[in-house]
Parts: structure tokens; C-alpha cells; sequence
């Protein structure tokens, strides 16, 4: 067992080292704050680099379309912010349609988001489709596709985010597990398993985990683990630049540099999040296999190499909670619901501008925690 000899403040004490708490603490430090991360087990250990790496505004719920947006301005430019591509590739997300109806849908969903002042998502015919993705099924009639959207390699993400942090002098402690908070006068003093930690302000990015750290600051804030799962292929020889997914049906497809496919989309196995283990649901892994080479008959030819699961936190209504908590100096950014990496680099700006500010330059007001408040 470690001996708890770690002692120390800060400006801001960042429970969580995912993306958004590696985001968040590269923010406030920029702004000047002395930020400490505490992390129970290794920084990026979960959801963080084990997603899919999808960059997508495309079928963003309506309230995140302004986040999702500003963040896909950061991502188009991330080399500035952390002094790494972390692997990001802009082509486009196309998300199939095989039915009239699907059309239909399609055509409706990409009016809402006109409606609500972007232009991002197009409606694309079939032989639009066919030029850009030739290797579609002939059975797809057209697709929503938005350009710039596309993929990064989330391992080498988190990794950038953690250097630069280091960098502009935030501390990391890993290893070290939130048991407990108190209030002390104006400060927080945060326990864990290597040390105590006191600041004025607390930000909770402990993803699946959020809603226990909630519990400890007052706030009743449910939040599911569940195990969204993921396949990876062989290498094969290059046959599509562009993230696909399909509309109605859990999936999203890409192939990488590197010549394999990852094939996911919303299929999920069991999350143990008291023990850090997930099951894999194979019927769920059967099914992509199978959606795959409905809309890819190349995938037919593939070999599967391997599967896994992420632990991932995700709220009741599917969009996470970011806000400030009814305690002083509290502050939440937990349950992104599968789909948070893509929104990691603004998240992290809101963020630090909640804490500094006490104010968002974007609209939040949708995530707030009240919304759950009987
Ligand atoms: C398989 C899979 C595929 C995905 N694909 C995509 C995708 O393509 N595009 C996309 O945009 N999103 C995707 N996501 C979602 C995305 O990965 C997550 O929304 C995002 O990484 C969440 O980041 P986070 O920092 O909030 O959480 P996490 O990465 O889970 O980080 C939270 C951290 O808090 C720590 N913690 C918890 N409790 C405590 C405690 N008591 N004390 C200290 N530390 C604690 C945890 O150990 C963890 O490291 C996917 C997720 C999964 C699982």
C-alpha cells in the first residue's frame, strides 16, 4: 500500500485523467492557474484511449452542435494547442441511407440543424456517394456526409494533452484515488490513496466515475457505466478515406492509415467500473461484423484481429452534465455518453472559463446539473 506523504495546493484540483481532465487542466493552466490532477489509476487508462478516435459533428444531439462546432475549429487546428497532430485526419462522416424512409429522416434531421443557424450537414445522392466512398454497398440511395469531419488516434491525443500539461506546469498524481472531500473554510481538501490535496475550486472529469465524485460534493447526479465495444481488422489494402456510419442502426466504420478497420457504433458489453473490467457481448460484435459487410462487401474478405471495450459514463438524456455544482467552486464535465472525445478540446476551454470567469462563452445551459433536480 502507498503511504499517503503527498501533501500539497493548488489553484484548481482536476479529479480525473481523462481527455476533459487533461483538457480542462490544460486550459486553466494556460489562463495561469496552478492545477493539480488526481487520477486513480494512469492518465488516459480509460474511455479516453480506448474509443473509436471519431472526430464527427455529424447527428450530434441539437444542444452539443455549437460545442461540437467550436471544437471542430480547435481539432482542424490542434497542432497549436498541444504541439502534436495527434493523428488527426479531416475527410469527411458520411452516415448511409438504404431506404427512402432513412432519406427521409435524414433530410428532416439535417433541416433541424439549418434551423438552428449551422450548415454543416449536407444530404448527398447516390452517385455523390459512390465517388466519395466507392466501396459503398450498391444498396445505399444517398447519405448525410459533413466535410472535415473525420478521425484521430486517441492514445497519441491523450498522450499530447498529459506532455503539454506537464509542460505549463500542471502536477499529476496517479495512482491516487478521490476517497473522500471536505470543505475547509474557502479551500476543498481532496483525500486519496497518495496524499491530501487542498484548492478554492474543484472540477469532476471522472467520466463513468463522476456521479460517485458528485455524491462527495452534495450533488445527486446518476451517471451509467456502460462498455461500448470495438472491433479491429487486419491490415487491408486502402479502400475508404472517409468515417461511415448508417443511419438508424449502431455503427460507425473506418479504416486507418495503416490499412486496418475499426468497426463500432453503440453495441455494448458488460462494465464493471468497481474493478476497471469490461465483458465483450459477442452477439453485439457478431452484429457488427454482419452491418459491416452489409454496407462494405469488401469486409466479406476480412479477418477480425481483435475486441474490446472502454468503461464509459453516460447521463440519462445521452448528453453529459457541465456545469457548476450547488457547492462554491464546484464544477462538473462527466457523461459524455460515447461520444466525448470529439469534444474534448472545448470542453476543456468551457471549463476554464466556468472556473475563472464563472461564466461559458458557449450556450451550456442544456447540460446544466439542475436539469435532473425532481
Ligand atoms: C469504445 C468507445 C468508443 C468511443 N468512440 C468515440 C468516438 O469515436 N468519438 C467520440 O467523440 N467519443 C467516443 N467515445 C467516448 C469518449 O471516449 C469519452 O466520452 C471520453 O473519452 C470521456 O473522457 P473523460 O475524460 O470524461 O472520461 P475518462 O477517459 O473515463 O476519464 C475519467 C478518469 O477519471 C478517473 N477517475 C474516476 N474516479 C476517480 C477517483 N475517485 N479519483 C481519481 N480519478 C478518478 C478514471 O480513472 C478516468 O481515468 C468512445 C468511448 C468508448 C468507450
Amino acid at each position: 500500500m502507498k503511504s499517503s506523504s503527498n501533501s500539497a495546493t493548488a489553484d484548481t484540483i482536476v479529479i480525473g485523467g481523462g481527455l476533459h481532465g487533461c483538457s480542462t487542466a490544460l486550459h486553466l493552466a494556460l489562463r495561469g492557474m496552478k492545477v493539480i490532477v488526481v487520477e486513480k489509476d494512469r492518465v488516459g487508462r480509460h474511455a479516453s484511449s480506448a474509443n473509436a478516435g471519431g472526430v464527427r459533428r455529424l447527428g450530434r444531439a441539437l444542444p452539443e452542435v455549437p460545442l461540437s462546432a467550436a471544437s471542430a475549429q480547435m481539432w482542424q487546428n490542434i497542432e497549436a494547442l498541444v504541439d502534436d497532430d495527434c493523428g488527426f485526419v479531416a475527410s469527411y462522416q458520411v452516415k448511409l441511407a438504404d431506404t427512402d424512409e432513412q432519406m427521409d429522416q435524414l433530410r428532416a434531421r439535417a433541416q433541424q440543424v439549418r434551423d438552428i443557424g449551422f450548415e454543416h450537414e449536407h444530404i448527398i445522392d447516390q452517385q455523390t456517394l459512390r465517388d466519395l466512398v466507392p466501396a459503398v454497398s450498391p444498396a445505399c440511395i444517398g447519405a448525410m456526409a459533413v466535410k472535415g469531419d473525420g478521425f484521430a488516434n486517441p492514445f497519441q491525443t491523450i498522450k499530447a494533452f498529459h506532455q503539454k500539461c506537464k509542460q505549463l506546469g500542471v502536477t499529476f498524481h496517479e495512482g491516487s484515488g478521490v476517497d473522500r472531500i471536505e470543505r475547509a473554510g474557502t479551500e476543498w481538501s481532496v483525500q486519496t490513496a497518495d496524499g491530501t490535496f487542498v484548492a478554492p475550486n474543484i472540477v469532476n472529469c471522472a467520466g463513468a466515475w463522476g456521479g460517485k465524485i458528485a455524491a462527495m460534493l452534495g450533488d445527486d447526479l446518476h451517471v451509467e457505466a456502460r462498455a461500448p465495444m470495438l472491433i479491429i481488422t487486419e491490415k487491408m489494402p486502402h479502400f475508404i478515406d472517409c468515417v461511415a456510419g448508417a443511419q438508424g442502426i449502431p455503427f460507425s466504420f473506418k479504416q486507418f492509415p495503416n490499412g486496418t478497420v475499426l468497426i463500432g457504433g453503440g453495441h455494448v458489453g458488460t462494465a464493471h467500473p468497481d474493478i476497471n473490467k469490461t465483458d465483450l457481448n459477442f452477439e453485439g460484435l457478431a452484429t457488427y461484423a454482419k452491418t459491416a459487410q452489409r454496407y462494405f462487401p469488401i469486409m466479406k474478405n476480412a479477418k477480425i484481429v481483435r475486441c474490446w471495450a472502454g468503461i464509459e459514463g453516460f447521463m440519462p438524456d445521452g448528453i453529459p452534465v457541465i456545469g457548476a455544482g450547488q457547492a462554491d467552486n464546484v464544477f462538473h464535465s462527466f457523461g459524455y455518453s460515447a461520444h466525448g472525445y470529439q469534444m474534448g478540446p472545448v470542453c476543456g476551454k468551457i471549463l476554464s472559463e466556468l472556473v475563472i470567469d464563472k461564466a461559458s462563452t458557449l450556450p451550456i445551459a442544456p447540460f446544466a446539473p439542475t436539469r435532473f433536480a425532481a
